[in-house]
């Protein structure tokens, strides 16, 4: 199969209100440009060197998602050009966001990550930490950050049950977010969750951006 008929096929599944992200992050830019040529425009990198060398030789109407854990030192790298970044998980990063940011008189969209997964190595916040998180005073100081919705990784297991329960405590936790008011600076639109081999179950518990390398780039 090829990238462009991959793309199609998961396109067909996935319906319009759902994003598309093409992890590139395996990928060569040649085999971007094709996914590329093929009329898709948001891809996904976890690691800040690789994310600036695609963007760098690429075209410049791609959305870039950072999509993997951020490091504090790197976020210079990645402010000029990231449209969203999806695994914020403390006050600290947010600031550094904030700053880097600010000097590049932008806004920048971010995603907080909720931890999901009964394994240790996962990044991500619980959801207590992540509620505690959304009181800290400190968010009025934020004027170059909006926060857009949620991320969420699941457990890499074909437990179907399991899946089910841990994207459902994605979906119940921005169904609360939603009705709260915590002003403009927050619009819990995004629910980014589901990879290769689980995004059939994400999409069932209300994902509308799912991240997906392996079923585009490597099948
Ligand atoms: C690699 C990666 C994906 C995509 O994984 P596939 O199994 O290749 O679809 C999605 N999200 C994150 C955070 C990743 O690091």
């Amino acid at each position: 199969m090829s990238i462009a008929s991959n793309l199609e096929t998961i396109k067909s599944e996935l319906g319009s209100q759902v994003t598309l992200i093409a992890v590139s992050k395996y990928s060569t830019i040649a085999e971007v440009k094709e996914a590329y040529d093929a009329g898709h425009r948001d891809f996904g990198e976890n690691k800040a060197q690789d994310f600036v060398a695609k963007c760098e030789g690429l075209p410049t109407d791609i959305h870039w998602h950072f999509i993997g854990h951020l490091q504090r030192n790197k976020v210079k790298y990645i402010a000029p050009h990231v449209h969203l970044i999806h695994a914020c998980d403390s006050m600290r990063l947010l600031k550094e966001i904030n700053k880097e940011a600010a000097k590049n008189d932008r806004t920048i969209s971010c995603l907080l990550q909720l931890k999901i997964a009964d394994e240790s190595e996962k990044f991500g916040l619980e959801k207590g930490e992540l509620l505690a998180l959304l009181k800290d005073e400190q968010w009025s100081k934020l004027n170059n950050i909006e926060v857009k919705g949620l991320m969420a990784m699941a457990t890499n297991t074909g437990n179907t049950a399991q899946l089910e329960q841990e994207f459902g405590e994605a979906q119940s936790l921005i169904a609360e977010l939603r009705n709260q008011d915590l002003g403009p600076q927050f619009s819990w639109d995004i629910l980014s969750m589901g990879m290769s081999q689980d995004y059939n179950i994400a999409l069932e518990k209300g994902a509308n951006m799912v991240r997906i390398g392996s079923a585009i780039f490597k099948s």
